[in-house]
C-alpha cells in the first residue's frame, strides 16, 4: 500500500532516548502530517469495518491517539487502559515485566460486557508485555480479543510470540 511509505517516513527515530542504546520511534512527527495521520487511521478502519468489533481498547498513552479515530469510524466504544491510580471507578489490574522492574495497566470493570468483541490498539509493540497485559484485562472481563493493532513492530524482540496466538496487525516493522 503506497500510504505506508508516507507514514513510515513521517516517523522520527531518536537515538539514545529515553536511554543509551534505544532507537526511539517517535510518532509525534506522524501527527504533524495530517495526510499521514489520516492514512494511518484509514488503514485500520478499512481493516476493522464490518468485523463486529464493539470495543476498541487503547493503551496509555499513545493508544489514546490511534484508538479513538478507529472506534468512531467503526461505531465501537473506546476504553482507556491506564497506568495505576488514574481511573476513578472500580478497576481490575494486570502487572507486567519491563526490562527493569514492573508496570501495571488498569481497566474499569464495568466498561465491557462478557461476549463483546474487542480490538486492542497501541502505537508500538516491543517485547509484547504491554499488549499481553491488555489482552488479559479484556479476557478477564469476558471480552473476546479479536486482534491487536499497532503502527510499528520491533520484530527482533519477538513480542508477537508473547500474545498467546492472538493475531497482531501492524503497518510497518522497524529494525
Ligand atoms: P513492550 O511492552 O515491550 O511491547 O513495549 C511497548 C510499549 O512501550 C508501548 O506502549 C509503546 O508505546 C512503548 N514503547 C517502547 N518502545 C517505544 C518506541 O521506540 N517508541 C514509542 N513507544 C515505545
Amino acid at each position: 500500500d503506497p500510504r505506508i511509505r508516507r507514514i513510515a517516513s513521517s516517523i522520527r527515530v531518536v537515538p539514545d532516548f529515553p536511554k543509551k542504546g534505544i532507537m526511539f520511534q517517535d510518532i509525534t512527527t506522524l501527527l504533524l502530517d495530517p495526510k499521514a495521520f489520516k492514512d494511518t487511521a484509514d488503514l485500520f478502519v478499512e481493516r476493522y469495518t464490518g468485523k463486529g468489533i464493539s470495543v476498541v481498547a487503547g493503551v496509555e498513552a499513545r493508544g489514546f491517539i490511534f484508538g479513538p479515530p478507529i472506534a468512531l469510524a467503526i461505531g465501537a466504544k473506546f476504553i482507556p487502559l491506564r497506568k495505576p491510580r488514574k481511573l476513578p471507578g472500580e478497576v481490575i489490574s494486570e502487572n507486567y515485566v519491563l526490562e527493569y522492574g514492573t508496570d501495571c495497566l488498569q481497566m474499569h470493570v464495568d466498561a465491557v460486557q462478557p461476549g463483546e468483541r474487542a480490538l486492542v490498539v497501541d502505537d508500538l509493540i516491543a517485547t509484547g508485555g504491554t499488549l499481553c497485559a491488555a489482552i488479559s484485562l479484556l479476557e478477564r472481563a469476558g471480552a473476546e480479543v479479536v486482534e491487536c493493532a499497532c503502527v510499528i513492530e520491533l520484530p527482533e524482540l519477538k513480542g508477537r510470540e508473547k500474545l498467546n496466538g492472538k493475531p497482531l496487525y501492524i503497518l510497518m516493522e522497524s529494525h
